[in-house]
């Protein structure tokens, strides 16, 4: 343990070394980084897809090389489209007191980026935070979770083929490593994981005044509207469920269904998840729960519910282990553990809803989630939802995809996250916007200089402030309250 985290303190003072001799990666360096990246992703990918699949116990490899490896390779593709313009420095203009001055805004590597993934889908939290840091031209130290050994294994042996460890270093290691990687003097922290957790890397953060994104989760509603095809929206909630197992931050948490449909909606649902998943333990493609501390949680929160009055319809054969099918719960109520908790599991509650009015109000009184979905066709209550709710982002008439856009960015807002590690914005998250004023050697700067109270100067006060009220004008006594006044006096006798 000792050991462990010496070599993290060490590998940070060698990559702030590194920084000191190469500070600002040109654009050539930054494209030959994400080249070979990329490159790397696409040879890799058999092994990345197996070590994620040996992790869970069972994961399938479609959805290991889809999110996994190629999500951050579209997200290459797209930095390297958009880098030169991300890294050009921005022309501003000067205030008018100011022109024939010039402003510009510089966007300077931060330097040392650490990254803390969670293991859900462990390459992408790792690699995705990775390309842009690598884009702002930072080096980067990686926290895998305890729970990808193997992915963390393949990952550090795929990075340490193109980068020296001053570059990018990967490391695993219980939460007692994590802890105290999050406590290093790092120049960003980019965090994926739970809120709960996310509270505890922004602490340690504090100390150092380190500067955070905290990628974190929630309960993600999806809203069945009345315009909205049933069958069609169940089968993108099944999806949602059926996809990693519903172990993903985005899935959809929890549906609101009108409640004249919800018998309508379970069936739909049931034979979209029985279309989609029709051999659940069998199928090597179908996703295990990721230990058996998170199958077990699945049967307590079924339990709680089930005791709370809740009715329970499986969507398949379950084998007892870490093989769960959807579970579609209705006659849910607040109380409900699975109401109150972020699921990340397939278990999905139903809940009537009369209207979108209500449906809103459901979602606002509680904690901001990461995603807010809408199954419907009326542009009218799309509008609404994006401008009266808070959430991450935002899909319309399915789940996730928005979280596949390179040029959108992906983050929380209030308890499911701060800031985004994607797209333009994270790019500027994770550079130094630096102000840079150039004044010209004949701008007349001495005027704003001292003695004070030229004519010039009072010219421009004239122009910027106008003449003060006189009425208010007279004393500062009048503004101050009896009992203030034997201080103020005092001050007064003692200037
Ligand atoms: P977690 O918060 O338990 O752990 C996340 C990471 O933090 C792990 O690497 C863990 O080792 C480390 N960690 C744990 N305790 C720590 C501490 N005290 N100090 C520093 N590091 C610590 O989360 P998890 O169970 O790995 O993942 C599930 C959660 O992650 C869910 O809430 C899910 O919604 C969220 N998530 C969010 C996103 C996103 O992009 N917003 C993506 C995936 C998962």
């Amino acid at each position: 343990m000792k050991d462990a985290i010496e070599n993290l303190q060490d590998v940070l003072a060698r990559q702030r070394a590194a920084c000191l001799v190469s500070s600002y990666p040109q654009l050539m360096q930054r494209r030959r980084d994400l080249k070979e990246v990329r490159q790397s992703l696409s040879r890799y990918q058999d092994q990345l897809a197996t070590a994620m699949s040996e992790d869970f116990g069972r994961r399938s490899e479609f959805e290991c090389k889809m999110l996994d490896v190629m999500l951050p390779a579209l997200q290459i593709d797209h930095a390297l489209a958009n880098l030169r313009r991300w890294m050009k420095p921005e022309r501003r203009r000067t205030d008018w007191l100011f022109s024939t001055n010039s402003a510009r805004v510089v966007y300077q590597p931060k330097g040392v980026v650490g990254v803390i993934a969670a293991w859900n889908f462990p390459i992408v939290e790792a690699v995705g935070p990775m390309i842009t840091a690598l884009a702002a031209g930072n080096r980067v130290m990686i926290k895998m979770s305890e729970y990808s050994p193997r992915s963390t294994a393949v990952l550090r042996e795929m990075l340490a083929e193109i980068f020296p460890e001053e570059q990018v270093a990967v490391f695993g290691g219980g939460v007692e490593v994590a802890r105290a990687f999050a406590s290093l003097p790092f120049d960003h922290i980019v965090f994926t994981g739970s809120p709960a957790v996310g509270k505890e890397i922004m602490r340690a953060a504090a100390a150092n005044l380190t500067p955070v994104t905290l990628e974190l989760g929630g309960k993600s509603p999806a809203i069945v509207a009345p315009s909205a095809s049933l069958a069609a929206a169940a089968r993108s909630i099944a999806h949602g469920k059926a996809f990693n197992a519903g172990q993903a931050c985005v899935a959809p948490d929890y549906a609101l269904v009108p409640r004249e449909r919800i018998g309508e909606f379970v069936a739909a649902a049931v034979s979209a998840f029985q279309r989609l998943v029709p051999e659940p333990v069998g199928d090597p493609n179908y996703t295990w729960m990721a230990s058996d501390r998170h199958a077990q949680r699945v049967s307590e929160l079924l339990a709680d519910a089930v005791a709370k009055g809740a009715t329970v319809t499986a969507c398949g054969p379950d084998n007892g282990g870490r093989v769960v099918t959807m579970q579609i719960v209705t006659g849910v109520t607040p109380d409900m553990r699975i109401m109150q908790e972020e699921l990340f599991n397939p278990i999905l509650p139903v809940v009537a809803c009369d209207s979108l009015d209500e449906a809103i109000r459901y979602i606002t009184v509680r904690p901001r989630p990461l995603a807010l979905y809408y199954y419907g066709n009326d542009a009218g209550e799309v509008a609404r939802l994006e401008q009266e709710v808070h959430a991450g982002g935002m899909t319309v008439n399915d789940w996730a995809w928005h979280v596949f856009q390179g040029d959108l960015p992906f983050g929380g807002t209030g308890n499911s996250g701060i800031g985004s590690w994607r797209g333009p914005e994270g790019f500027v998250a994770l550079s130094h916007a630096k102000a840079v004023l150039k004044m010209k050697r004949w701008f007349p700067i001495g005027l704003f200089r001292p003695p004070y109270g030229t004519r010039i100067q009072r010219l421009i006060s004239k122009l910027w402030l106008g003449d003060p009220d006189p009425a208010l004008n007279i004393s500062c006594t009048h503004a101050i309250r009896p009992d203030c006044a034997t201080m103020q006096d005092t001050t007064r006798e003692s200037v």
